[in-house]
């Protein structure tokens, strides 16, 4: 791999290329965006188009990590190798733990292993029961049709997800943008939550681990935990085999990109960075407009070296 000298090319760089983080000196330049989401499960462009939308922005290595599900790899390798740019597999694993949800990005595993598919394939399990749950909670405050709805936007009903019912919520009209969805519905305590028991954190760790690639958490920002759930999550998370902290991610603040790296230094993690692009219309970052890793981290991509494809 070629490194890539100045900021990322592309089109958004934003209000997230901060001093706090550009006081770091910056080691490893590559763009490198490990996350994002296609039809396949929540985003809305094919694995080929965002492919392509990547390659544009200048993204080098780029993987795809959809919910649960790894049905897209094959043509995201496929696209992205027509397209000279270098590619890790991905997923993102939806995991309960301490009864709230975090998500875990497995990177580089070989997708044709079954210890991968199967674990997937049973985390998927239960999705269209929530989704039917939640609709009808979402009835008796006068939503009618919500699942129906919801699910003209998924590809696939196993993967019927919160972001396909928000879509519907703007579509029809009850709410004005996602983020007023995620306010009012759909998160705990409001009409439209379910709670639902994903996979636990050590299988999820195991599964990318024992098929060849490195777990990652995800976005560490975004979760609800208490400062002492947060320190026990972390330190499971390393005591069953996790390796990987998102610290550049498209939902965190300039303030948790400083806070994520003193984290990664402090429990040893790789560090990885990744947008979570869902969609043109709908994601804060584009595909590969992040900020660099700060250069007092160790990039996860560095160990990955033997997994790029
Ligand atoms: P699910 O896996 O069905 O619980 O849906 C989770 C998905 O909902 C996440 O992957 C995001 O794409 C989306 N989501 C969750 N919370 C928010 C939020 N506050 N704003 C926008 N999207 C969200
Ligand atoms: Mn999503
Ligand atoms: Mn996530
Ligand atoms: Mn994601």
């Amino acid at each position: 791999m070629t490194p890539q000298k100045g900021p990322p090319k592309g089109p958004v760089q934003g209000a997230f290329f901060t001093k706090a983080v550009y006081n770091d000196p910056v080691k490893s330049i590559l763009n490198a965006d490990l996350h994002c989401h296609s039809v396949v499960s929540d985003g809305t462009l094919t694995p080929a188009a965002l492919a392509q939308r990547a390659k544009s922005n200048g993204v080098e290595l780029w993987a795809l990590t959809d919910h649960d599900e790894i049905g897209g790899q094959d043509s995201a390798l496929e696209a992205a190798q027509s397209l000279g740019m270098n590619y890790l597999t991905g997923v993102e694993i939806s995991v309960t733990f301490a009864q709230k949800t975090v998500h875990i990005v497995g990177l580089g595993f070989d997708a044709s292993e079954p210890l991968i598919q199967e674990g997937l394939k049973a985390t998927r399990g239960g999705r269209e029961e929530r989704a039917r749950e939640m609709s009808a909670q979402l009835e008796k405050v006068g939503i009618v049709g919500a699942f129906e709805g919801a699910l003209q936007y998924a590809g696939n009903l196993e993967l019927i997800s919160r972001t396909h019912f928000a879509r519907f919520l703007v579509e029809s009209g009850v709410c004005q943008d996602t983020n007023e969805v995620f306010r009012r519905f759909l998160t705990e305590g409001k009409p439209g939550f379910v709670e639902h028991k994903w996979a636990s954190l050590k299988d999820a760790v195991t599964w990318i681990r024992d098929c060849k690639g490195m777990a990652v958490i995800a976005h560490p920002g975004r979760y609800p935990f208490t400062p002492t759930e947060e320190f026990a999550f972390l330190s499971e998370f390393k005591a069953h085999g996790g390796q990987g902290i998102e610290v550049v991610t498209g939902s965190h603040t300039p303030d948790e990109f400083v806070k994520y790296a003193d984290v990664a230094m402090e429990f040893d993690f790789f560090a990885s960075r990744g947008s979570d692009f869902h969609s043109p219309t709908e994601s804060r970052i584009d595909l590969g407009a992040l900020p660099w890793l700060s250069g007092k981290l160790q990039p996860i991509w560095e160990q990955l070296e033997d997994r790029i494809q």
